[in-house]
């Protein structure tokens, strides 16, 4: 058995207070808690008051390659752009990536030892538009990939092996 975390999201529910960046961002921060930058955390909120609706994302996977069509959200008779809800770090666009380094960012679910409680953001969340949920389900836990490993990975696609090892050799000596 494997152990899945959800956070849903009740976007009806979120009001905006961007709460959950903050926290996000400062939880990743080096050393931690040390500062705050939404533009650093793992959830952004998708804000347009306009149309009177902010939509939580958090960071998913990292994609070498922006997709080659776009898809066109309608919801309740309104037009959201096209990527406006995607998880991915992604090329094609500046979210979800560390704005000094340019890595790939992803949620990691607050994950530490000892455990949290529930990951940060929905502990922050007061108007419980995230709430978190673990449950079993059959077959076998994966090894996820470390911060380092999917930051060394995407470096090795956009600059090759062999200028990332140069690098770190000339960076070590
Ligand atoms: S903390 Fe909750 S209510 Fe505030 S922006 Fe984030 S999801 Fe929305
Ligand atoms: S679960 Fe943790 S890492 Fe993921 S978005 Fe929430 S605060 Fe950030």
């Amino acid at each position: 058995m494997k152990k899945v975390k959800v956070i849903k999201i009740d976007v009806d529910k979120c009001n905006g207070c961007r709460a959950c960046e903050a926290v996000c961002s400062a939880f990743h921060a080096t050393p931690k808690y040390s500062s705050t930058n939404p533009e650093r955390s793992r959830i952004r909120v998708l804000f347009d008051p306009l149309r009177d609706i902010y939509i939580p994302v958090l960071a998913g996977e990292y994609t070498e390659a922006e997709c080659n069509g776009r898809e066109l959200y309608t919801i309740d008779g309104k037009v959201y752009d096209e990527c406006s809800f995607c998880r991915a770090s992604c090329p094609s666009r500046k979210l979800f990536k560390d704005p000094d380094s340019d890595l790939p960012l992803k949620c990691d679910m607050c994950e530490e030892e000892p455990p949290l409680p529930e990951p940060l953001c929905v502990q922050w969340c007061l108007s419980d538009a995230l709430t978190y949920e673990e449950r079993e389900e059959e077959g076998e836990e994966e090894a996820k990939p470390g911060e380092l490993e999917i930051g060394l990975e995407s470096l090795v696609k956009k600059h090759g092996a062999k200028a990332v090892m140069d690098t770190v050799a000339r960076m070590s000596k």
